[in-house]
């Protein structure tokens, strides 16, 4: 017998496809307080992505276990109407990949956090990593950037910035 009722279980469905969901709601206090500024459910990006960084190209998709298919204790299948759940979630995880398929294809960099990740005991260390792979996304851009911008020779600007700050004159007057 799934321990679930049908009541509990259309609950927590509508609660995961509801926004401002308590995990998402963590995340995003956890970025607004260490400086990252994000917006919301992005329309104009494939799959509406929940968090989005703008600067780090980086679209956050905070995931439901059971409702997106994570293989963790919150994502097992419920016992009854088995072909009716595999079918929906198998569904719901091939437009994901798509999702991010298509997010990659425009140079934009996608992350999943699972609501199993942000449970107290492992949330500070999600929250780390999510910090670490925005960091890598913005020098990953920055390199980018730098690669196209020439520094020397052709920038006629640049290359008179470095000869002015090349001939100073030290230690005469000191
Ligand atoms: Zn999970």
């Amino acid at each position: 017998m799934d321990k679930i009722t049908p009541e509990q279980r259309s609950k927590t469905m509508s609660r995961i496809h509801s926004k401002n969901t308590r995990p998402e709601l963590i995340v995003r206090k956890f970025l607004y307080a260490n400086g990252f500024r994000y917006r919301l459910n992005v329309r104009s990006l494939p799959g509406t992505p929940d968090i989005v960084l703008k600067k780090y190209h980086t679209a956050i998709f905070i995931n439901g276990c059971f409702w997106h298919g994570h293989v963790c204790q919150q994502g097992r299948m419920p016992k009854s109407n088995v072909a009716f759940w595999e079918n929906k979630i198998t569904r719901n995880k091939e437009r994901d990949e798509e999702v991010r398929d298509k997010l990659r294809a425009i140079g934009w960099r996608t992350m999943v956090v699972w609501e199993c990740q942000l449970k107290p005991a492992v949330r500070q260390q999600t929250l780390e990593g999510i910090v670490y792979l925005l960091n890598e996304a913005f020098l990953d851009l920055y390199r980018k950037k730098s690669a196209v911008i020439p520094y020397y020779g052709s920038n006629p600007d640049a290359e008179q910035r470095m000869v002015a700050e090349e001939t100073p004159q030290y230690g005469k007057n000191d």
